[in-house]
Formats: structure tokens, C-alpha cells, sequence
């Protein structure tokens, strides 16, 4: 194809010749690193497939129910498609729960009673779990029920702390909660590979203690989840990797029947369980979502790997680096320098389907202790499958962008973070 006429086009949305040039040197030297990720992509593709197919997932099974949802055949079909996906006994796959975090809170209140203990091996937990544990003072958190906490921090080095989870393990412990994405710290986010040695460990000290991973942006992003390797749950939200980008709402818990049957009880009832929750019209959306999310999911790590690529040539840390292994789609750029941080978000969303002529601004947001400035520009909203970026305006000032439903936006858009750099007299191409 006439490479000209590409750059015409993005000169007419707003790239410069030497912004485009710069990223296709970039480019260039990715595309074996790209092969890898597509491989990836093909053989999950293949399972997502292959599961579908098993359970005779049907077209009648894309219609929805009201109601109570009794029977519901299709809400039953995916759940079957996501169990043979991760690979456990059985999954809960529904849009009444909220959110990832929802998700997560079911997890746990359902698994433990009173005078039971959390273990994160791992160090912190999620910020917002922090007040759903009680680890941060929270109205009706697990604390206020009687369930303690306890932590072990990964070694300066990013290893496991192996003697100091083996004292931590003790008579209470019930359950260990195990995130696999770095989220929003600056520890290393952790492979499959680590989380299963780390089940491993864990299961030989005490093998009753029940294994939870959160799975939030790591799905996908290897060909096998932590499930295959003894976690009792993997649990995760469908506005991220999952979903696709179709899944509206929702989330998911995969893993033992016993495990999922506690958390069905807490979800719906006591006794009803799985047998209600009416799917709406919102079960073509999660199956065609997850038939997608091995190649969205692909698209967003390009995206990463593309960013970190070129923030890197221009001299900029980036975490993950730039030739280092993924095992989740979050991609963090320390900027050290807050006019370059807000360039960066504007750049991103000027660079959106929708909402592009907004321009987003640091403003104080409750439970942070700084401003954020974030940008999305998102189908779904919220949805950070999709290109999106924010940062707390405070030290060392990174951003942390994620998604893409394709990779092609998330290459625009990163541009335009680089144009917008570019135009402000912040950076120069060298
Ligand atoms: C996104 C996320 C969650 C849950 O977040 P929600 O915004 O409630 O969906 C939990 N843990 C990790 C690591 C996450 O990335």
C-alpha cells in the first residue's frame, strides 16, 4: 500500500510528518515482538472457540430472560464457556455484579466467616479492596465481621518473601489473595508461571487454604490463567480484558464447584444461588465479548508495547520497560513533570471515538490525597479495555494508560500523546 496516503491521513488528524515518521521507526523494529503477541492471540482464540463449541452454545442461547431468570439457558451456556476457558469446575458469569471490585467482594465475604484470615503474599492489595478488607477504616468492611487481615511484602528485589509467607501462615489463615496486575504500584506484576509456584508454596504449607487470584488485566494476556495451576478462583471484571469492550457490565468468577456454589449463596441468596438472575438481553453482548477479547486483548498489549517503545527512545522510564515479558496490559511512563503528564492525557483523548473535543483536567477525585487528570473517551463507560490513561499529579508524575480495542486506535493515540508533547515545546525528537 501507498504509505503516503496513510500519512495523509493522519496529518489530517492532527499528527505531524516527523511525530508519524518517528513512530514508524518505532514500529519497525517491533513487528517480530508483535508476531509472539499474535500467536498468543490465535491460541486463545482457538480455546475461547473450542469452549464455545463444547457447550454447544447456540443461537437460541443469545436470547435473554426477565423476571427471576429461572432457567435461563444462555445465562447457563456462558457460564459453562467461561468455566472450560479458565479451566475450573464451574464460574459465575453475570452483569449483577457491579464491577470488578464487586466481584472481588463476593469472592471473599462468600468464602470466609468469622475469625478467618486473608494472607496477600504479594503486598498491598487493590485500593479499593483495602476498604472492603478493612485494611482502610470502611463501613461494613470484612473486619467488622470478625475476618482479619494479614500481608507479606514482595523483596526489594520483586521476589516472593518464601519464609516470610511460611511464618505468616498460621491456623486462621483461609484464604490467600493473589494479584496478578501491579495495578497502581510499582511492584512487578506477576506471570502465571510465578503465581503458580506461589500456589505451589503455599499449598504445601497448608493445603486446604483456598487460592484466590485477581485476574483483572491479566486475562489473556499468556495462553494459559492461574486457574490451570490450582487457584481455587480467578475473579475479574467484564469492562476489561473479557469483555471484549462488547460486555456492558458485569463480572466473573471462575473456579471449585464449592467455591463458586458460596459465592452464588452471597451474590443471589442463600438456597437460590446460581437458579436466578435474569441475563436481560446482555448474554450476546458477554459471548460475543469474550469470542473478541483474545485479539482486543492483544490489540492493548501492542499498544503498550508500542509506547513503551517509543517513551523509552526518548529517554523516559517506562514500567514495564521496553523488551520486557507482559503479564498484564497496563503500561506506566514517568514523566517527572506534570505539564507532561496532562499533555499526554490530552493527547489520548483527542484521540478518541467519542469525546474527542473535550479536554481533560486535573481535578481532586475522593479517596485520592492529589488531583487525577484522566482520559477516556469510551464506548462503555469506564471501560478500561478501552484507550485510556490517567495519573495522580504527584510524584514521580507517570502516567498509566491501558486498552485499545484495536491496535490501530491505540497507535493513533499514542501519537497524538506524542504530538501534543511535541506542540508544547516538551520534548524533542532525537
Ligand atoms: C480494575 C481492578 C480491580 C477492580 O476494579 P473495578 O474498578 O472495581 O472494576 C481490582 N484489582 C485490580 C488489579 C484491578 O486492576
Amino acid at each position: 500500500m501507498d504509505n503516503s496516503l496513510l500519512k495523509q491521513y493522519y496529518v489530517n488528524l492532527g499528527v505531524s510528518e516527523s511525530v508519524y515518521d518517528y513512530c514508524c521507526d518505532i514500529e519497525d523494529i517491533l513487528s517480530e515482538r508483535f508476531k509472539e503477541i499474535d500467536k498468543i492471540a490465535e491460541l486463545n482464540q482457538v480455546k475461547v472457540i473450542k469452549a464455545m463449541q463444547d457447550a454447544k452454545f447456540s443461537e437460541a442461547h443469545l436470547n435473554g430472560t426477565t423476571g427471576y431468570g429461572y432457567n435461563d439457558a444462555g445465562r447457563e451456556a456462558i457460564e459453562e464457556v467461561y468455566a472450560k476457558v479458565f479451566g475450573t469446575e464451574d464460574a459465575l458469569v453475570r452483569q449483577q455484579i457491579t464491577c470488578g471490585t464487586h466481584a472481588l467482594t463476593i469472592a471473599l465475604s462468600a468464602n470466609l466467616r468469622p475469625g478467618d484470615e486473608i494472607l496477600s503474599p504479594v503486598g498491598d492489595v487493590y485500593d479499593t479492596l483495602q476498604g472492603v478488607i478493612g485494611v482502610r477504616e470502611q463501613k461494613g468492611s470484612l473486619s467488622e465481621f470478625g475476618i482479619t487481615y494479614r500481608q507479606v511484602n514482595l523483596l526489594p528485589n520483586g521476589d516472593f518473601d518464601f519464609e516470610g509467607i511460611k511464618a505468616a501462615i498460621n491456623p486462621a489463615t483461609k484464604l490467600i489473595e493473589i494479584q496478578r496486575s501491579k495495578g497502581y504500584d510499582v511492584r512487578p506484576s506477576l506471570s502465571v508461571a510465578r503465581i503458580a509456584r506461589l500456589i505451589k508454596f503455599v499449598k504445601e504449607i497448608k493445603p486446604d487454604v483456598i487460592c484466590m487470584v485477581d485476574n483483572c488485566y491479566g486475562e489473556f494476556v499468556e495462553t494459559e490463567e492461574p486457574s490451570q495451576y490450582g487457584a481455587d478462583m480467578v475473579v475479574g471484571s467484564l469492562i476489561k480484558n473479557p469483555g471484549g469492550g462488547l460486555a456492558p457490565i458485569g463480572g466473573y468468577i471462575c473456579g471449585t464447584k464449592e467455591c463458586i456454589e458460596n459465592c452464588a449463596y452471597r451474590l443471589t441468596s442463600p438456597g437460590l444461588g446460581k437458579e436466578v438472575g435474569a441475563s436481560l438481553n446482555v448474554t450476546r453482548l458477554i459471548a460475543q465479548g469474550l469470542f473478541l477479547a483474545p485479539t482486543v486483548t492483544a490489540s492493548a498489549l501492542k499498544g503498550a508495547i508500542f509506547a513503551a517503545n517509543l517513551y523509552e527512545r526518548l529517554g523516559f522510564k517506562t514500567i514495564p520497560n521496553a523488551t520486557e515479558t507482559r503479564a498484564d496490559i497496563i503500561q506506566a511512563v514517568e514523566f517527572n513533570d506534570p505539564e507532561k503528564v496532562i499533555a499526554f492525557c490530552e493527547g489520548i483523548q483527542a484521540a478518541a471515538p467519542v469525546d474527542s473535543f473535550v479536554t481533560p483536567v486535573p481535578w481532586a477525585m475522593p479517596g485520592y490525597d492529589s488531583d487525577v487528570i484522566m482520559a477516556a473517551g469510551a464506548f462503555i463507560s469506564g471501560a478500561s479495555i478501552e484507550l485510556s490513561a490517567d495519573a495522580p499529579i504527584k510524584e514521580p508524575y507517570a502516567v498509566y494508560f491501558q486498552g485499545g480495542l484495536t491496535y490501530q486506535h491505540a497507535k493513533y493515540g499514542i501519537m497524538m500523546s506524542l504530538q501534543r508533547l511535541v506542540d508544547k515545546n516538551l520534548v524533542e525528537l532525537n
